[in-house]
């Protein structure tokens, strides 16, 4: 990745008419050549010296001709967003203004930037982590406010900070068994083995804990996919329409939905679930009588969660239970016992304390009446199976693929490191799996692991030859 020096051009706002739009330049002749095509309003603005973080109001001029009255806002380095000199022009939205601005530019030797390169510039300077980038990429991308909530927590340092400290700390580690090896003939031991197996099991703790919110940081990013199982009659569709009447209002919200769309989904709380097949669901009885027990499975396995409903009304445990053995119980999934209206407490209660609760995801049954639209408990469940409370706990929570990829491999190098320290393995050995972790973690701020530990040994060493 090469740091390119000229200076770039590119729309910042989304291409198409608006009332106003921004165009923003980055890099050394980003306000001199701004300054030159720049006429400004108050005739002393010299915008050449005028100061960091202020705003001119102006003509941009082509030769004698007009292109548009603009605001001129000018960023010095490294106070920007890029850290280089930054310019941002709100010029009137029209498509042909837009272009006619960049294009002046370009003939005035500035470069249209690639995409993302602004970001690219802000992290080669430092200005922002590799992670922290990617957050900039999902809080444009959000759609709702966990989403976002989420994307502004990890560009103000989410859990990039901690990963750093536990970079830092075995970094240490490594550097020191390195220097072990270096003095193999005299053996000397740098490191006390006790102490990484600490450093180590203290890594784990945190990571595990990032690992396992990648499950509901995915749900809130793609949606769930959920389907409802369950015997004809044994009113699935009139939860499913429950479910989605109570839900509507919110989903209509969210501009460019269509009715087709917006009949599969429910937001609850933030968070998309989406029903695999739902025209097939719809006319359950009829369809699954259909085309049979087969075609439900295979939608249940196709799912990321699933629900269970079965008619408490008429239906024994026993019943249930082999019902519930043709389902797959690795897939989370909520049992609920629909009609409870139609059923007297003391057969609540067998059923509640009955086996049947085990075979829950969340360890319970849940007893509603869709027909009365009793929804909350269901809520409630659905939110729980996906480990939501993360969200009121204030967890980090990873919604990148490729972090939650890096930190399973960092977890993973750090129990082959665990393993190596019960074998007594040797040192060169323990810094393999060290280096490996710190890879992983390195990938995921983008920092280069090699040139830190070589670096920290002679930080913390005068070796002096
Ligand atoms: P599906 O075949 O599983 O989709 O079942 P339906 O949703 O079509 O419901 C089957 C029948 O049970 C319909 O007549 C519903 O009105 C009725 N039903 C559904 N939920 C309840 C409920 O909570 N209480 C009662 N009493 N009837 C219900």
């Amino acid at each position: 990745m090469y740091y390119s020096e000229d200076t770039i051009i590119a729309l910042a706002t989304a291409p198409g008419t608006g009332a106003i739009a921004v165009i923003r330049l980055s890099g050394k002749e980003a306000i001199a050549t701004t300054a030159k095509m720049f006429n400004p309003r108050d005739k002393t603005t010299d915008l050449t010296r005028v100061a960091s973080h202020s705003i001119h109001l102006g003509w941009l001029v082509n030769g004698g001709e007009i292109v548009d009255e603009v605001l001129v806002s000018v960023f010095r380095n490294p106070r920007s967003y890029t850290g280089e000199d930054v310019v941002e022009i709100s010029c009137h939205g029209s498509r042909f203004i837009q272009e006619s601005i960049v294009q002046l530019f370009i003939d005035n030797g500035i470069r249209h930037a690639e995409a993302g390169e602004f970001t690219l510039r802000a992290f080669l300077n430092g200005k922002m982590d590799l992670s922290q980038t990617e957050a900039v990429e999902d809080l444009i991308d959000s759609q709702n406010k966990v989403m976002r909530d989420i994307a502004i927590k990890q560009m103000r340092g989410g859990f990039s900070n901690d990963l750093q400290n536990i970079r830092k700390k075995l970094v240490h580690f490594a550097s020191l068994i390195e220097l072990e090896l270096d003095f193999a003939e005299e053996d000397v031991v740098f490191v006390k083995r006790e102490d990484l197996l600490q450093l180590v099991d203290e890594s784990i703790r945190y990571l595990q804990p990032l690992i396992t919110s990648f499950q509901l940081g995915n749900a809130i990013k793609n949606g769930v996919t959920t389907t409802i199982v369950g015997a004809p009659n044994a009113g699935k569709s009139t939860l499913l329409n429950a479910l989605i009447n109570e839900e509507r209002a919110i989903v209509t919200d969210i501009a460019g939905t269509t009715r087709d769309t917006l009949e599969e989904v429910w937001v609850i709380e933030g968070i998309t679930f989406r029903f695999i097949d739902t025209a097939g669901l719809r006319e359950t009885s009829d369809t699954i009588e259909k085309i049979g027990v087969a075609k439900a499975l295979e939608k249940v396995a196709q799912s990321s969660i699933y629900i269970y409903v079965f008619d408490a009304s008429n239906k024994t445990v026993s019943g249930v239970i082999s019902e519930l053995k043709t389902l797959p119980r690795d897939i989370p999934h909520l049992i609920v016992a629909n009609k409870s209206d139609l059923i007297p407490e003391s057969v609540v209660q067998n059923i509640r304390n009955s086996e049947l609760q085990h075979y829950s995801t969340t360890g319970e049954i849940l007893f509603i009446s869709a027909r009365q639209a009793e929804t909350a408990s269901v809520k409630k469940a659905l939110l729980q199976l996906i480990q939501a409370d993360a969200l009121q706990s204030g967890q980090s929570i990873v919604t990148n693929a490729r972090h939650y990829e890096a930190l399973s491999r960092a977890k993973q190098s750090l129990e082959t490191v665990k393993q190596g320290l019960r074998n007594n393995l040797s040192g060169d050995l323990l810094s393999v799996d060290i280096r490996q972790a710190l890879d992983a973690i390195g990938s995921i701020t983008g920092e280069i692991t090699s040139d830190d530990l070589l670096g920290n040994i002679f930080k913390n060493f005068c070796i002096g030859k």
